[in-house]
């Protein structure tokens, strides 16, 4: 994979880049927010590792602008001890998993190996179903003259959702690979993310066509199935 090591501490940034270049992987480094959007958007990158804390630009606003350019672009965000909410905040901008620090080594690599395994292999920039056109790149839901916009975790719901089709997907499911949380956080929280979403994109939320319920199993792709 092409790595952007996004880090402003020194020593952290060589291990870091030392650590993924050893796993096989190309790496490049910067070392404050600013320079992340600019290297970022720059050049295709199969993964962004960025520290929250930053000079410049903060890693929250790093993550917001890359995802909204590149709603694609698999984001590991690097976290203090203990800051929960810094966690629930970075995955809502859009990052879609978290290392807290300090890692070891073996955790870190296979968080990147993970997320590469889930690197898109279809990149979809638009989606036209039901008569309800999502846009990625803007993070809009039009149906006719109504626009609505949907936060980064909803597309990125609706893309994974897209790309599990034929299929149902357990609630356990799109929390770790949609939310990003490991068993933590109760699945209820799915269902209610869920409930929002019907509202921003169904013709009729209380009879829904895109995100369906399967009963016993959780959800699918309804459309196309
Ligand atoms: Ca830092």
């Amino acid at each position: 994979m092409r790595i952007l090591v996004v880090e402003d501490e020194a020593s952290l940034r060589e291990g870091l880049t030392d650590l993924l270049g050893g796993d096989g992987h190309e790496v490049a480094a910067v070392a404050d927010g600013v320079a992340a959007v600019e290297r970022g958007l720059a050049e295709g990158w199969d993964l962004i590792v960025l520290d929250l804390m930053l000079p410049r630009l903060s890693g929250m606003d790093v993550c917001r602008r890359l995802r909204a350019a590149r709603p694609g672009m698999p984001i590991l965000m690097l976290t203090a001890r203990g800051s929960e909410d810094d966690k629930v905040r970075g995955l809502g901008e859009g990052a879609d998993d978290y290392v807290t620090k300090p890692f070891s080594a073996r955790e870190l690599l296979a968080r990147v190996r993970a997320l590469g395994r889930r690197a898109p292999a279809e990149v979809i920039e638009h989606l036209d179903v039901d008569g309800l056109i999502v846009d990625f790149g803007r993070l809009t839901a039009r149906r006719g003259d109504a626009t609505v916009p949907l936060t980064p975790r909803e597309a990125g719901l609706l893309r994974w959702l897209h790309r599990q089709r034929g299929r149902a997907v357990s609630r356990a499911e799109i929390l770790e690979q949609v939310f990003g949380q490991r068993g933590d956080l109760h699945t209820r929280a799915v269902d209610m993310a869920i409930v929002v979403l019907r509202k921003k994109i169904e013709r009729d939320p209380a009879h829904p066509r895109i995100v369906v319920s399967v009963k016993g199993a959780g959800y699918a792709w309804g459309v196309d199935a």
